[in-house]
């Protein structure tokens, strides 16, 4: 064996594992594009998780402290002292992790792209030509239609949405996110409009193109002030096994994204931790229990999920209604967490009143939420 981990995938995710493992294990990284960054991606990741994640500073481009949420007939604030996401630039990201994993020890195979196993090896094609790399473990960092995946039979019924984000040029209040709700605009997500300055932001949803248009004109932004368009996918639901013999799959590759906003980035670092510790012990069947936090967090953004496809726009606005409330976004503004969406729903949940006004508006949504 050439190596005691070989990496499929340089994304965010391969990159942060392949610095996790540096200097504990022999790794090697294989990445099929000649350079990082180009994927459609806000690259809005909670602050806190940034910190402790020890994540490039230099890939920040803008601090978010708040955010404003707009249903189709009315709107609430929220808002704290300190940052509370990060808008990074997905390139410098993925970059600078690169750059930290080289200088520890890991090997990279740019333009590399995996094609399969053969007698337990990685058959890899490299500038036309084939090549193979073998390796104690294999881990499948490649991304939401994984070929690693495919290789070990893992299977999904997750639901695959087409993203679309435009950079556009406008005025925007910098240190706010802005999150429109409105079904009637888009049925199938929200949008968001997320500074990277005062004058651009990222404008996105997911479902279809034609409703980021609608959007930007009702925000009276004009398509000629895109400076740039990409497309990209999610899939919400389980991609299952994580795990099979030597074998593992972690990041989008494992479908480990939020249901609730689609952002995948902390989830995979969240399990990079994990993988790292079972492979530590040798014991890759560990993995999966590790990630017990991610996984928790899948099934209540399956729920969060399956409950905004059953509401209709009149619900939402009484929803909406009781979170605007003064008591409500004290909970927000107090106890709210960027990346644990379960937590910030039970501290909504604990205020009595707050409990009755949702339970007024639909039973359902209490049970959803719990
Ligand atoms: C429109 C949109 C907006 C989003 N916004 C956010 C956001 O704001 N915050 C957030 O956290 N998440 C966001 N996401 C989700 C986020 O982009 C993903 O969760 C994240 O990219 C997952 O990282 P990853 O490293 O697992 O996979 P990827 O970023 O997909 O990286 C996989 C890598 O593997 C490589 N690869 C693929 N196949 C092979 C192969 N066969 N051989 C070798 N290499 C291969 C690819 O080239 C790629 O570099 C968004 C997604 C979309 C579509």
């Amino acid at each position: 064996m050439e190596y005691d981990v070989l990496i499929i995938g340089g994304g965010p995710v391969g990159n942060y594992l392949a610095s996790l493992l540096a200097g504990e294990f022999k790794v090697a990284l294989v990445e099929k594009k000649g350079s990082f960054g180009g994927k459609a991606c806000t690259g809005i990741i909670g602050a806190e998780n940034y910190r402790r994640f020890g994540l490039p500073e230099d890939a920040v481009l803008n601090e978010l402290r708040g955010a404003v949420f707009y249903s189709r007939i009315q709107s609430f604030e929220v808002e704290r002292k300190s940052p509370q996401a990060y808008l990074v630039d997905r390139k410098t990201l993925e970059k600078s992790l690169a750059e930290r994993a080289v200088k520890k020890g890991v090997d990279y195979y740019m333009g590399t792209t995996f094609v399969g196993f053969k007698n337990g090896r990685a058959v890899l094609q490299r500038f036309g030509e084939r090549i193979e790399l073998g390796a104690g473990f294999y881990i499948g960092a490649d991304g939401l239609n994984s070929t690693v995946a495919k290789a070990i039979g893992a299977e999904t019924k997750a639901e695959f949405l087409s993203g679309y984000e435009v950079e556009v040029v406008g005025n925007f209040r910098r240190d706010f996110v802005e999150v429109w709700v409105n079904r009637d605009l888009n049925p199938e997500f929200f949008f968001w409009v997320a500074p990277v300055r005062e004058d651009l932001a990222r404008v996105g949803t997911f479902g279809s193109l034609r409703a980021i248009y609608r959007f930007l004109r009702l925000k009276m932004l004009r398509p000629a002030s895109v400076v740039e368009f990409k497309a990209g996918s999610v899939g919400f639901g389980r991609r299952k096994p994580w795990v099979r013999g030597n074998v593992a799959l972690i990041g989008d590759a494992a479908l480990q994204i939020k249901p609730t906003t689609a952002g995948g980035i902390v989830y995979g670092m969240y399990c990079a931790h994990a993988l790292r510790k079972a492979l530590l012990n040798g014991r890759l069947e560990e993995y999966e229990r590790e990630c017990s936090f991610v996984k928790k967090g899948i099934s209540f953004g399956l729920r969060f999920r399956k409950l905004f496809l059953g509401m209709d726009q009149d619900t939402i606005e009484r929803v909406f209604e009781i979170l605007g409330s003064e008591e409500a976004r004290e909970v927000i503004e107090s106890q709210a967490d960027f990346d644990d969406h379960v937590k910030t729903a039970k501290a909504i949940l604990k205020r009595p009143k707050l409990l009755a006004g949702l339970i007024r508006v639909s039973p359902r949504i209490i049970r959803t939420l719990l």
